[in-house]
């Protein structure tokens, strides 16, 4: 499933492609629904519209119009590709006015397009409980510190909770917690001042590494050796019964909300 470095790398590869000013020349969806069923007028809205920028927020790719804000989301198995291909599973193709198109290919169409207006957009239900950003200013070792008192919640459960901080998934969680000596059963209560500054640190580091492995743009925008590159840097996740890499006893693993957490005994308390 596409993760934040993931939609990151994506967004880069739009980047390089596409500059302020375009607007859309062709908009082509499939009959097939994808996970929001999207009135087929987005191609006619945008029209006359000109691109003003290219971002992120959380999982959502952001292309900004003079008036609406067109979001997609890559769900579970959704890919953006450059160009023309047919294949099946193609849902969405757009072209812009450099000759440049782009298609959605989604196997599974749990992914997701639809054009906001470009006013309240944060008001938005997909947007409006979200937390701040992980690599931004505003999460910081003061706010993690605040938001955890009294809560009883499991830190690895509550750093993966979207209206705490967004793009925290499973992987990065897990990675985080062992840079920060924290164990996951932890309650959020108990963090300490010092351990919240390590976990916002380790969590901007890790998510900031998975980037760059994943950041080098590629025709398909999902660069899968990145993306190995990356998971031979892992501590624990995925390393139950390996030696840890620190201290050589070995890596923990058990469920929590559903979810595998991997840990070290020793090194995180
Ligand atoms: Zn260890």
């Amino acid at each position: 499933m596409p993760e934040l470095p993931e939609v990151e790398t994506v967004k880069n590869g739009f980047l390089q492609n596409l500059e302020q000013g375009l607007s859309v020349s062709n908009y082509w969806q499939s009959p097939y629904p994808l996970r929001f069923s999207e009135p087929d007028n987005i191609g006619k809205k945008l029209k006359r519209q000109s691109l003003k920028g290219i971002s992120r927020r959380a999982k959502y790719l952001m292309f900004e119009f003079e008036d609406y804000i067109l979001v997609s989301h890559l769900g579970m198995s959704g890919t953006w590709r450059e160009g023309v291909r047919n294949q099946k599973h193609d849902h969405i193709q757009i072209e812009f006015s450099n000759g440049k198109v782009f298609t959605f290919h989604d196997p599974r169409r749990f992914g997701y397009i639809c054009l906001l207006p470009k006013k309240d957009w944060q008001k938005h239900k997909f947007f409006s409980h979200l937390g701040p950003e992980p690599l931004g200013k505003d999460f910081s070792a003061d706010y993690l510190y605040a938001k955890t008192r009294k809560k009883q919640q499991a830190i690895k459960n509550f750093i993966m909770d979207q209206k705490i901080v967004v793009g925290v998934g499973n992987i990065y969680a897990s990675e985080a917690l062992f840079l920060s000596g924290i164990r996951p059963s932890k309650r959020a209560f108990k963090l300490t001042r010092k351990q919240s500054q390590a976990l916002v640190e380790n969590i901007k580091v890790v998510l900031k590494k998975a980037i760059q492995a994943g950041g080098s743009y590629i025709r398909d925008f999902l660069n899968i050796e990145g993306a190995a590159s990356f998971q031979r840097q892992l501590y624990v996740y995925g390393k139950a019964e390996c030696e840890c890499k620190h201290c050589g006893h070995r890596i923990k693993k058990i469920v929590q909300a559903g979810r595998s957490s991997f840990y070290c005994p020793q090194c995180q308390v």
